[in-house]
């Protein structure tokens, strides 16, 4: 996984962010320490880019998800819906 110095998707700061699944997923280590490491769909993008309050609930998440050693998976359901739970960290 190459990381590229990025910013979050999430909160803004400063974040080291790689594509992963042959582009279909973006994986992101953010420097926030009120913030977190994820993974977010291709989907799930489009549906939080410009909603500030949903970015702010998922990275709350992320940090909580981090605190277990984890990650934050966060993706679009076959209801169209956003699904967001801690996975397994990648690189572990
Ligand atoms: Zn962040």
């Amino acid at each position: 996984m190459r990381l590229e110095e990025t910013t979050c998707l999430l909160c803004g700061n400063p974040a080291q962010c790689a594509t992963v699944d042959e582009g279909n997923r973006t994986y992101c280590e953010c420097s926030n320490p009120r913030c977190g490491n994820y993974e977010v769909s291709r989907a799930a993008q489009k549906e939080i880019e410009g909603r500030d309050s949903m970015r702010e609930e998922l990275s709350e998440k992320a940090v909580q998800c981090k605190r277990s050693g984890e990650i934050l998976r966060v993706a679009v359901g076959s209801d169209g819906n956003l699904m967001a739970a801690c996975a397994a960290h990648p690189r572990q």
